[in-house]
């Protein structure tokens, strides 16, 4: 495969990261991650968005990341992914400097890294839905940043795993906050509900955009909390994110939500979704 390094395009096995990258040494980096359907990478824009606000947050030296369309763009064709599913992962670090917690020059280059791979939908959990977990929300308090210290995150996904559900939902003070790497959205009396954009869950590309869906589609929706008191009453619920789509979730700590079946309003925004994939913008 053919990966991208400051400006190079490399075959993946000659691409060479220094041990003094401070994405090594203190996790001090962003990075996203976009699908492409067919080689059409999908909200490339906002992901590319994302990124630049990131590396704003955490103060790099360049804040725009719109030129990486292209290269996205370039690993697709040059890695043969234009038929079927596909991800880009990017990834920009502050850069190689002898390890100091204080910032290295201003004019350190930063590292950016991008590489794309083809992906294999879970086809089985979007059908048939997916048990989840709740678990306490240790991470900091800038999940609005994209960072690639993920830690907290790991953990809880194999938390999850290791009481085989597919996914866990983080609580911080009562409130379901998010998925280790998915949005979560509730059905109540046939309206959406998700928890509001604060600095305590990442904006996903993919949630914004199912909720673009329901004003399409004329279903009802709102952005407040969902407190974890409340998930085992939902009728439906699911988790949104670039590589699970939409995909329904059925039991929550082993208790099945609605008939333990995916929903029906569930089914409907994946199947929009599905129908929008590769058409939208
Ligand atoms: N929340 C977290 C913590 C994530 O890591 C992700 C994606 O990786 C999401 C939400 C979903 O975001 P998106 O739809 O942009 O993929």
């Amino acid at each position: 495969m053919i990966g991208y390094l400051n400006g190079q395009y490399l075959p993946q096995e000659n691409i060479v990261i220094s041990p003094e990258d401070r994405g090594f040494l203190f996790a001090d980096g962003i990075y996203d991650v976009i699908r492409s359907y067919n080689g059409k990478l999908f909200r490339a824009k906002a992901h590319l968005d994302r990124l630049s606000y990131g590396a704003g947050a955490l103060q790099f030296n360049q804040t725009d990341f719109g030129y990486l369309e292209p290269v996205c763009e370039r690993l697709i064709q040059d890695n043969r992914l234009y038929r079927g599913d596909a991800v880009i992962y990017m990834q920009v670090t502050r850069g190689v400097a002898p390890r100091s917690h204080a910032f290295p020059p201003i004019e350190t280059p930063l590292t950016v890294y991008a590489t794309a791979r083809p992906f294999q939908p879970h086809q089985q959990e979007a059908e048939t839905g997916i048990r989840v977990i709740l678990v306490p929300d240790q991470r900091w308090a800038r999940c609005d940043v994209k960072t690639i210290g993920l830690l907290a995150n790991t953990l809880a996904h194999q938390r999850a795993r290791t009481s085989l559900a597919a996914e866990g939902l983080f609580v911080r003070d009562g409130a379901v906050m998010e998925g280790t790497h998915s949005n979560v959205m509730a059905v109540f009396d046939g309206k959406v509900i998700t928890p509001p954009r604060t600095n305590y869950m990442l904006a996903g590309i993919t949630r914004e955009f199912v909720l673009r869906l329901c004003g399409e589609l004329s279903v009802p929706f709102l952005e407040t909390p969902l407190y974890e008191s409340d998930i085992r009453n939902a009728d439906e619920l699911m988790i949104v994110g670039t590589t699970v789509e939409v995909t329904p979730v059925i039991a929550v700590n082993g208790e099945n939500i609605g008939s333990g079946e995916p929903g029906p309003l569930t089914r409907k925004l994946q199947m929009a979704f599905h129908r929008s994939v590769g058409f939208a913008e």
